[in-house]
């Protein structure tokens, strides 16, 4: 146990995790080839694509005689209570900044629960080689943001892999081994599981204390159920089957339980009774964002239920149930952890299953005129303050508490969950030139005036449409759906009145007036077959016209409205 390293690398998307993790695997020779294995931790072409890490892919590497566990840690700001569990499994983190970037709000808050956990950390900065890297400014702003004395921060560069080898010598040096216990009762923590349809669900271990052979039964205490080990081994990164996993190692179990969702992040294992004390404590996951999906083409739905379905499989935070709409048909109401978690599974849906699908505005679930609220910390150089708070308080925040560490600042804002789940980041960045980040977490619920926007197509409501909202928003939301509205919908034979209504009052219209010509009058009479051709080009044109009332809507319009 005293060889054992376990650590992880916190880190804000693009800073360079997976470049560094290739160098580690490289060095520590646990891969032969350089260049073609690359980004070996992105296991998702998805999470690649957006440099977001969805599922967490451990690696042992043998080095000098030490065995060093890589434990990956997912990046966005949606899954903070899985990376809080595979900090759990860590004694230590490397905490990796972009030299030209400086640390984001996200890093700084997983920094924190890293220190709060216990955990040893390195502070690195990265891309030294970088044309525009501070590295001297980012080493004093990291320095003042975490605390840590300035010369412990090791400077790299994983592109290059100058450094790098140093940085694996700090990780011996510095990290402690293991404080297990192989002789107490057996405890091992879950700190992410994967479904695979072959083998069956495949948990992701950290031992605690005790050991697990390759026959124990397997007790998961905050499930309260009961399976059995049909394999387990170590990372290489390959699974490698083993006889048994031992206290301060990290490895796999494939158990005999079907149905993954009963695998749970952050329960603990032992191998004897429920008796035994769990780890860190297990949280259900509770989707807080809801956004309904519609296939675009009705006969994709039991395609798009399926596909939820598989999706579910390795993600077991996604909660689906049937819904319907006039204007979109069938569909399902599916709830997320936050919108960015929403935005990733739509676009698996879209790639992996081939779905077209329409999805609708995100909202939150409110309890009788209670809403969520979030704890926002905000991190962004103090010149753009201002700018700040003006987007704060236009969405309803209330600051908490300012700090200045050097040229930055951290906000601390109380938000409603629904005032940042469509634009905020985005408004966010440009209101601070990109520098400005956030990071969030959930509070509780709270009073505030809910009112029932709807949208009306010549005067018949459009339940795709129909959003229970805070009034504020209810009114600048209504404006702003007339008026796109207004752009996107053809012209008709009759004229259309667009009209957004909050309780029974009219709150904004806008008028699209009828077309004067029909589409046959556009050609001068003549050529008979190109009118046939024009006719008939309609009629299919129509076919995926959505009906409301009289008016004729193009079935894009929906996807061309949610989709700004
Ligand atoms: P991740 O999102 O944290 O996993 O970041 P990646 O490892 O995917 O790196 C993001 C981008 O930064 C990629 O284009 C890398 O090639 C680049 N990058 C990573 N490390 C370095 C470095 O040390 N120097 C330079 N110049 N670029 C780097
Ligand atoms: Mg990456």
């Amino acid at each position: 146990m005293v060889n054992i390293r376990n650590f992880c690398i916190i880190a804000h998307v693009d800073h360079g995790k997976s470049t560094l993790a290739d160098r580690l695997l490289e060095i520590t020779e646990t891969i032969k080839t350089t260049g073609h294995a690359q980004q070996l931790l992105d296991s998702h072409p998805i999470s690649r694509e957006r440099g977001i890490t969805i599922k967490l892919a451990p690696v042992t590497m043998n080095y000098r005689g030490y065995c060093l566990n890589l434990i990956d840690t997912p990046g966005h700001v949606d899954f903070s209570y899985e990376v809080e569990r595979s900090l759990a499994a860590c004694e230590g983190a490397i905490l990796l900044v972009d030299a030209a970037q400086g640390i984001q709000a996200q890093t700084l808050s997983h920094f924190q629960k890293a220190k709060k956990l216990g955990l040893k950390i390195i502070p690195v900065v990265n891309k030294i080689d970088a044309p525009s890297a501070r590295v001297e400014e980012t080493i004093d702003e990291l320095a003042q943001l975490v605390q840590l004395d300035k010369f412990s921060v090791l400077k790299i560069s994983a592109k290059t892999g100058e450094g790098v080898q140093e940085l694996l010598g700090a990780v011996i040096e510095r990290v402690p081994s293991p404080k297990s216990n192989i002789n107490a009762p057996t405890r091992a923590l879950i700190f992410s599981s994967v479904f695979d349809p072959q083998r069956g669900t495949i948990t992701y271990v950290r031992i605690v204390d005790g050991e697990i052979d390759k026959t124990d039964k397997l007790f998961f205490l905050a499930t309260h159920l009961q399976g059995a080990t049909l394999q387990l081994g170590h990372f290489t990164p390959k699974m490698m089957p083993s006889e048994k996993l031992s206290a301060g190692e990290v490895g796999y179990i494939i158990t005999n339980i079907k149905d993954p969702s009963l695998v749970k992040i952050g329960d603990t294992i032992t191998t004897n009774s429920f008796s035994a004390n769990s780890l860190i404590g297990y949280k259900e996951p509770k989707p807080m964002v809801y956004v309904s999906l519609f296939p675009v083409d009705q006969n994709d739905y039991s395609l798009l239920e399926d596909s939820l379905r598989k999706l579910r499989l390795n993600d077991s935070a996604i909660t689906f149930s049937a819904t319907a709409s006039k204007a979109l048909g069938r569909g399902f109401r599916c709830g997320f952890l936050g919108h960015l978690h929403a935005e990733v599974s739509q676009e698996r849906l879209e790639q992996d299953y081939r779905l077209n699908i329409i999805a609708t505005m995100p909202t939150v679930e409110y309890r009788n005129n209670e809403e969520p609220w979030v704890k926002a910390m905000i991190l962004a150089p103090s010149q753009y303050l201002g700018a700040i708070i003006g987007l704060c308080e236009n969405r309803r925040g209330i600051l908490k508490d300012q700090i200045y560490h050097g040229e930055h600042v951290t906000m601390t804002y109380e938000l409603p969950l629904s005032e940042i789940i469509t634009d905020f980041f985005d408004q966010l960045k440009s209101n601070t030139a990109g520098y400005g980040s956030i990071d969030y977490e959930i509070l509780e619920y709270r009073p505030f005036e809910a009112v029932n926007l709807e949208i009306l197509i010549n005067h018949e409501a459009v339940d795709a449409f129909s959003q229970i909202m805070e009034k504020g928003r209810g009114l600048q939301y209504g404006k702003f759906l007339v008026e796109r509205l207004k752009e996107i919908l053809p012209r008709q034979q009759i004229p259309v009145a667009v009209q957004a209504s909050i309780a029974g009052q009219i709150i904004a219209r806008a008028d699209v007036p009828a077309f004067r010509k029909d589409v046959i009058a556009k050609l001068y009479g003549g050529d008979r077959s190109r009118k046939d051709k024009l006719l008939e080009a309609q009629k299919k044109g129509k076919k995926k016209m959505k009906r409301i009332g009289k008016v004729e809507i193009p079935g894009d319009t929906f996807l061309r409205i949610f989709k700004t």
